[in-house]
């Protein structure tokens, strides 16, 4: 079991990942093995924050001397907010502009906020798929999906979604760079690469997908990481490529690491540490 505090008992560390849930990160330990790499003399924890205590756990976490947060879900849209009315947004020289939707990770000394999820999701998809821009379907349309969307659609990819409460992309499409198609049920009739940007296993449900209406060569990604979802067993056992979130949690980290100490991540040691609880979960 990973180790988190509610944010009024927290700490005081130099970094920390907020969320709610927060059991499920591997981000202390990712970020712990990396200062451990490099023999760095700094403390990371994982803190849960109800999305409705955000800015009230924000200045409590400061207080403590935490120089930097990592956000996800459900605070991605809080932490984009926060950061807008106080620092600004950041990271464009580094390809991690935050889109109109989600920031993942803040600078709580100069208040401001910048998004590595894009970057490290098209690691994820370039790992799989070296060449070309396949039809991609997002199934989610919480904080991370729609900053995957906007980051595709600006790339010129062919981007398909759907989320399981009608309206929410209709209203994120005014935002977006660019068209995409809204479906109504998720169809994989030619879909090239399906993303699950759902928080469904985590809650324990699963997603209801026919499988049987894909061909050739597919690849299912699973933003959850560490465990096989039943959406990449499905998946697999459909005979489609899978992959899960370790890449893209990896890359998110180490441009969060880079960004708030100035210097390259020790990244092999940040997806070892990932990998290697996996297997010990095992
Ligand atoms: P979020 O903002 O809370 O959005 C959750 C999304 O999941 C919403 O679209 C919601 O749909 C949908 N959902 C929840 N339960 C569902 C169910 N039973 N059936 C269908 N849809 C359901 O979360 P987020 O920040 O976008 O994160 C989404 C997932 O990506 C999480 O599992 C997170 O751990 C993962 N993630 C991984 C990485 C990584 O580095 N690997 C990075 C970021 C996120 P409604 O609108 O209908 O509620």
């Amino acid at each position: 079991m990973n180790t988190w505090t509610e944010w009024r008992s927290a700490l005081p560390s130099d970094y920390a990942v907020v969320g709610d849930p927060i059991e499920h990160s591997r981000s202390p330990l990712m970020h712990s093995a990396a200062y451990a790499a490099l023999g760095l003399d700094l403390t990371y924890q994982a803190v849960r924050v109800p999305l409705e205590e955000f800015e009230e756990a924000v200045s409590h976490l400061a207080s403590l001397g935490v120089k930097g947060i990592n956000c996800t879900l459900p605070l991605k849209g809080s932490a984009r907010a926060w950061a807008l009315a106080r620092g600004g947004l950041k990271g464009a020289e580094i390809g991690c502009e935050p889109g109109p939707n989600s920031v993942n990770t803040l600078n709580l000394i100069d208040q401001t906020g910048i998004s590595t999820d894009e970057a490290g999701f098209m690691a994820l998809v370039k790992e799989a798929i070296p060449e070309g821009k396949p039809k991609i379907l997002i199934l989610g349309a919480g904080g991370t999906g729609r900053a995957l969307a906007y980051r595709l659609i600006k790339e010129g990819w062919p981007v398909f979604l759907w989320n399981r409460t009608p309206g929410k992309w209709e209203a994120a499409l005014d935002s977006m760079p660019g068209p995409a198609v809204i479906q109504f049920k998720p169809n994989l009739k030619e879909i090239e690469v399906v993303v699950n940007a759902t928080s469904t296993e985590l809650n324990g449900e699963r997603l209801d997908l026919d499988w049987s209406q894909t061909g050739g060569d597919v690849l299912a990604i699973d933003l959850l990481y560490g465990k096989e979802t039943s959406f990449l067993h499905e998946a697999s056992r459909s005979g489609l490529m899978t992959r899960d979130g370790s890449v893209m949690l990896m890359e998110q980290g180490a441009l969060s690491f880079e960004w708030w100490l100035n210097q390259p991540a020790p990244r092999s040691a940040m997806l070892h540490a990932i990998h290697g609880h996996s297997a010990a979960n095992k």
